[in-house]
């Protein structure tokens, strides 16, 4: 038991929620409420990054202010992710006061400390990622690799970050922090970058005015890296709560895509040791989802509104797909006909199949009231080997493994039912035992699950009759073989996945 803080990158205003973010937020979900089972104290924060120059761009197309327009989309993301459950502790917006005295607090503390000095930069800029290139990065020499549209020369003075001073200090600490970074070939990619040699980078524009200005020079406003990333800490009390910001940083983990670890996981810790601050303990780095193999972007128009999908497969069926079909860290490709095959073969076949077998049986052969688990149940042991898996799976961020585990009980009890076939038995104690069990592993299966598919699992919890919430459930506790009490109206419902035509 402890705290754990856990953020999602903000998401950028410049576009309406979609698959990728979804994707990332369902994982930090599903990860704190995984802890939450665990008893510990959670703090899950997401938000939006509202400043720059593209926002600027699109208020003005809009005929809006920028602040109108970020006003208009941020609370697009706050619904997306109240339909999607999301059990967010806080939502942070870059256009809050609580930031900008965190930003102009982190940036006097990296001023202080001899580490941001004015310079002149002239360079290739890309207005997409608000990011000068070299020319070896461009495509065809000319265009941004991420945009594939023509960069720009632009020349200014610019406050610089020393991050050139930190290349040993980052190393030491890497090498002193072993699996920080989750998966560990992140890890190696980031010790990559590093060894190539750090330079240091422009945080400030004169040429924009949507951004929050430099505390000594109030016509330099900061951008980017010292806005955004120091969202993590203005939303626990940082220049504010000092109390409130020592008992939450430094952070569990910042749930990330792989094109922002760069500066997530070499600019950011070393902007926090400047500022005498603790880096982050973890990073955990997922890969893209791809739509039909490309990335998605309003630029190649395959954009996927995960709002339409849950109205089609339900909210668990679209969170278990994510959560189940992409191993973390790697990059997966969506597809609608992976979803509902998904859908069909875990959801439909196995834990549909599992609760509607288990409760048409107790209603015929056991006055429909639920049986108490044999102690010494051949269930037990793969209960066990479940509950571990899925704790060792969580604790490593790899939420495919987890429900693997937990699948594993899901089929084991299947097994066990086809083995014994109660349905053909005639009433009395032999099949009140099987029953007993099998209604036991729902119990558990119910609670294991109950982080990626938060509804179905409160359905469960009801159908075999246990009463409040399985979200108030604690582990190891919960998972420990004879809980189910017995006694209980077992209620068969509605089938819980019903199954779907490709
Ligand atoms: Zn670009």
């Amino acid at each position: 038991m402890g705290r754990f803080y856990v953020t999602t990158p903000i998401y950028y205003v410049n576009a309406q929620p979609h698959l990728g973010h979804a994707y990332t937020t369902i994982v930090g979900d599903a990860l704190t409420r995984w802890h939450r089972l665990l008893g510990d104290d959670v703090h899950f924060l997401t938000g939006t990054d509202e400043h720059g120059l593209k926002i600027q761009q699109a208020a003005d197309a809009a005929g809006k202010t920028p602040k109108e327009f970020a006003d208009s989309i941020a609370p697009l993301f706050e619904a997306a992710w109240e339909r999607l459950e999301i059990a967010n502790d806080d939502f942070i917006r870059t256009t809050e006061a609580r930031h900008y005295r965190a930003v102009e607090t982190l940036l006097k503390a990296c001023y202080d400390a001899g580490d941001i000095y004015l310079g002149k930069y002239s360079g290739l800029y890309c207005v997409g990622c608000e990011e000068y290139y070299v020319e070896d990065d461009l495509t065809n020499g000319t265009d941004c690799p991420i945009h594939k549209r023509p960069v720009q020369h632009f020349e200014e003075e610019n406050y610089f970050f020393r991050l050139s001073a930190f290349e040993q200090r980052l190393l030491d600490w890497y090498a002193a922090h072993p699996g920080a970074i989750v998966p560990d070939f992140r890890g190696n990619e980031v010790l990559g970058f590093i060894k190539g040699g750090l330079r240091d980078f422009s945080i400030s524009r004169t040429s924009l005015d949507w951004g929050i200005p430099i505390p000594w020079d109030p016509k330099h406003v900061t951008y980017v890296w010292f806005d955004a990333l120091t969202n993590y800490l203005s939303a626990v009390g940082y220049g504010q709560d000092q109390q409130r910001f020592e008992d939450w940083w430094p952070v569990n983990y910042h749930m990330i895509g792989k094109d922002i670890i760069r500066f997530h996981c070499v600019y950011w810790p070393a902007m926090l040791m400047s500022a005498g601050l603790e880096p982050p303990k973890g990073w955990a780095v997922g890969g893209w989802l791809l739509v039909g193999g490309e990335k998605m972007s309003k630029t190649t128009g395959n954009v996927v509104n995960p709002l339409d999908l849950i109205d089609d497969i339900g909210l668990d069926g679209f969170r278990y797909y994510l959560l189940s079909d992409t191993p973390y860290g790697q990059d997966g490709d969506f597809t609608y006909e992976g979803l509902i095959s998904r859908y069909n073969s875990d959801l439909a076949n196995n834990l549909g199949n599992l609760l509607s077998r288990v409760a048409t049986v107790v209603a015929k052969k056991c006055d429909g009231i639920g049986p108490a688990p044999a102690p010494n149940s051949p269930l037990a042991e793969a209960a066990a080997a479940a509950y571990a898996g899925t704790a060792l799976a969580w604790d490593q961020v790899q939420p495919s493994r987890a429900l693997e585990s937990t699948w594993h009980l899901i089929r084991a009890t299947n097994a066990y039912l086809e083995a014994n076939e109660p349905w053909k038995a005639e009433p009395g104690p032999e099949v009140d035992r099987v029953m007993g069990d099998a209604l036991e592993a729902l119990r558990i299966v119910a609670v294991l699950a109950s982080p990626a598919v938060p509804e179905t699992s409160q359905t469960v919890w009801e159908r075999i009759g246990l009463g409040g919430a399985v979200a108030n459930e604690r582990l190891p506790h919960s998972a420990t073989w004879g809980g189910y009490p017995g006694g209980l109206n077992v209620v068969k419902g509605d089938p819980l996945f019903p199954r779907r035509q490709a």
